[in-house]
């Protein structure tokens, strides 16, 4: 088989926020992928949570053309071939968004040549994975943000997970103080623990917009309230400042989904800077490179989780290896992937299973593709 086409299409994607009775327009960006070969066979991939030109020329403006004529089912050989043409120094950034995309259209068409869905080439561990929901967004106000939490656990999620410190060094030089914020921020934690059944773990994500200061101080109350693990809290993921945060307050610490590079994960465990790794398929390389990193995480007795959506890709991963965690239904970039794909598994009682159709089981909304490439130049849709 060999690869007769490449093509990255970068999307800004509007969606409805819908979720107990509280409906918001949104939008994200995400930067689809098509690998078509001469078999017929064509892979979808897919890159999120960043800016989504950069990604998408990467794809066409340079890797593109390498791919042309290989054999898409040697996936280790391409991974090689893409690392060396875009990040030959380990850099971190685009260049593994991109080839994270592109891994995953490879696996998808190697599962439709095979007749095997993803997660059972990658080992089928099991079918179904825990799925916890990530409800807590900023644009809440508090009365919304209780509403939505009770209805998820009503949903029958295994836990839910909400945003704190939102944005919070990008917007210290605003009238409101970042230490007003992080009071906010304990409030509303407190709310949602204070609604929610004793037995529903709740999980913080920091989405590294923290200094280690403030995420102190979240962490101290995150552990009276008995909260399942704070995600990512510190910016840049400072293994250094991640070690002392868990050290000083006995908080479990989720991180590793903004990550390219293995290293970078090596990193945090060796420093003893994490409990659990969130390696995303979408940004971690891939599925060549995420289960690698499951293997890391294995070697060292550390648990993993799904960080940074994307269930519909990263449940292949979970299901398909033996150290598998939860999966992350992350209620607003859920809804934007139902307006790009069909076939995205859906959560059933907290549960999702992985479909049986071969590679990744989506197929993609060309009507909708065409109508929401996004414009170069616009800003921040893609940071999610
Ligand atoms: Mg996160």
């Amino acid at each position: 088989m060999k690869i007769t086409a490449v093509r990255a299409i970068p999307l800004n994607v509007p969606f409805e926020f819908n979720s107990a009775g509280i409906k918001k327009p949104s939008n994200l960006a995400i930067c689809h992928v098509e690998i078509e070969t001469d078999e017929g066979i064509t892979g979808y991939g897919l890159s999120a949570i960043t800016e989504e030109h950069p990604v998408a020329s990467t794809i066409n403006d340079i890797l593109a053309s390498d791919l042309i004529g290989q054999d898409p089912l040697n996936t280790e050989r391409l991974w090689d071939r893409m690392y060396w043409n875009v990040c030959p120094r380990g850099q971190t950034g685009y260049a593994m968004h991109a080839i994270s995309a592109l891994d995953i259209a490879l696996w998808d068409i190697k599962g439709k040549a095979l007749g095997l869905p993803v997660w059972k080439l990658l080992g089928g561990a099991r079918e179904k994975v825990p799925a916890y929901a990530t409800f807590g967004f900023a644009f809440l106000g508090e009365e919304e943000l209780v509403n939505v939490a009770r209805d998820c656990v009503d949903q029958g999620f295994k836990g839910l997970k909400m945003v704190v410190g939102h944005h919070g060094l990008q917007r210290r030089d605003e009238p409101r103080p970042l230490a007003e914020l992080i009071r906010q921020d304990m409030r509303r934690m407190s709310l949602v623990r204070e609604a929610i059944p004793a037995d529903i773990p709740l999980y913080i994500d920091g989405n590294c917009s923290l200094d280690y200061v403030h995420a102190k101080t979240i962490a101290r109350h995150a552990r009276d309230l008995d909260v399942g693990f704070f995600e990512e809290p510190i910016t840049q993921n400072d293994t250094g400042r991640l070690r002392e945060l868990r050290q000083s307050t006995g908080i479990t610490i989720a991180a590793g989904q903004n990550e390219g590079q293995s290293y970078r994960f090596r990193d945090l465990l060796m420093q003893q800077a994490v409990d659990i790794l969130q390696p995303n398929v979408l940004i971690s390389g891939g599925f060549t490179q995420s289960r690698k990193i499951f293997a890391l995480a294995e070697s060292f007795n550390a648990s993993v989780a799904n960080g940074g959506a994307f269930p519909s890709h990263n449940g292949h991963l979970h299901c398909g290896l033996l150290n598998g965690g939860d999966v992350e239904w992350h209620l607003a970039a859920s809804a934007m992937m139902a307006e790009i794909y069909t076939g995205l598994p859906q959560p059933e009682q907290g549960w999702l299973r992985m479909p049986d159709a071969p590679g990744l089981g989506l197929t993609p909304r060309h009507d909708q593709i065409d109508k929401l490439r996004s414009n170069p130049g616009s800003l921040g849709s893609g940071k999610g």
